[in-house]
């Protein structure tokens, strides 16, 4: 029997999991299936029971259950301890560990597929949600002059810089809390190219040979990428590659094998 492995999410039909992942087994000649899996909202529990039950070993998590995984977790990997929201379990005998890749994925791709280091960097992070909370260790521990966490909600953004003051120069306000900065890497972690909206912020604060990174992606570039391109940022990236890295991680922990994601993300970049 084929070792198994799935998304689980609500919505789940528009994932890209099932994809990234059959291709990495692929390259990897690794005995595996990979499915996506609707839970109900209130079913998540009962749905990864069932799922560990037919013999599952992992789990990618994905919209609205990542706070639940974490909660479902019995054992915890450091990074998902601070993101407190898991995206991958892992099932060993009794045990449920949960990860949270997200971040790594990030780091990865800004760092080695675009080739821009993080060390030194005035960067700013736009959200305070589920996915700004994963990024924000590893951006911290590739020793950045600064990071801003921006948020339209400014208590969220004040209350993760109390909780990573201690790990680097982080500040924190509203979008419009920076005026004079300009920025070396600014990174739109909220939701709003989801719903095509626009976070209100100030033109200038793109440095020259600025990184403008949505987490978000699209067939079509984001409004957050077109006003960072109007107002002079230099190199623009979408999520297609976070996506695939933190993939990568989830597979190298569940497989121990890191497979290559150049070939993965030119597969996604040529079907959205
Ligand atoms: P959450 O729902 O946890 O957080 C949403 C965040 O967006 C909050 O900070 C919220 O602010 C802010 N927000 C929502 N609408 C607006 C708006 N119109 N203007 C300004 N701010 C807004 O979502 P997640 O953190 O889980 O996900 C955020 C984005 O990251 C999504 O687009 C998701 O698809 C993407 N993502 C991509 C990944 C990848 O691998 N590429 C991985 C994970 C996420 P407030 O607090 O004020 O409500």
């Amino acid at each position: 029997m084929l070792d198994s492995y799935a998304v689980i999410g609500n919505p789940i039909s528009h994932s890209k999991s099932p994809l990234i992942h059959t291709a990495f087994s692929q390259q990897t000649h690794q005995s595996m299936q990979y499915a996506a899996i609707l839970a109900p909202l209130d079913g998540f529990q009962t749905t990864v029971s069932n799922f560990r039950q037919q013999g599952g070993k992992g789990l990618n998590v994905t919209v609205p259950f990542k706070l639940e995984a974490y909660q479902l977790s019995t054992r915890l990997t450091e990074r998902a301890t601070i993101a407190q929201a898991v995206n991958t379990l892992k099932f060993e005998n009794d045990e449920i560990l949960g990860d949270n890749t997200d971040g790594a994925g990030l780091v990865r791709d800004i760092t080695l597929n675009l080739g821009i280091p993080l060390a030194t960097k005035r960067i700013l992070l736009m959200g305070a949600g589920g996915a700004a909370r994963g990024v924000i260790l590893p951006l911290l521990q590739q020793k950045p002059f600064m990071l801003a966490i921006a948020n339209r909600t400014p208590d969220k953004a004040e209350a993760l810089q109390q909780q990573f003051v201690s790990c680097g120069n982080v500040v924190a306000g509203d979008f419009m809390s920076f005026p004079d900065e300009r920025f070396d890497i600014i990174i739109n972690a909220t939701s709003a190219s989801l719903h095509n909206a626009l976070p209100e912020l100030p033109a200038h604060i793109f440095a020259a040979d600025a990184l403008a990174y949505d987490m978000m992606y699209s067939h079509e570039p984001t409004r957050f990428l077109k006003f960072a391109q109007q107002n002079g940022a230099r190199h623009l990236a979408d999520g297609i590659g976070m996506l695939v890295e933190q993939a990568a991680e989830s597979f190298f922990l569940w497989r121990g094998i890191r497979p290559r994601t150049k070939p993965v993300i030119a597969l996604l970049k040529s079907q959205i």
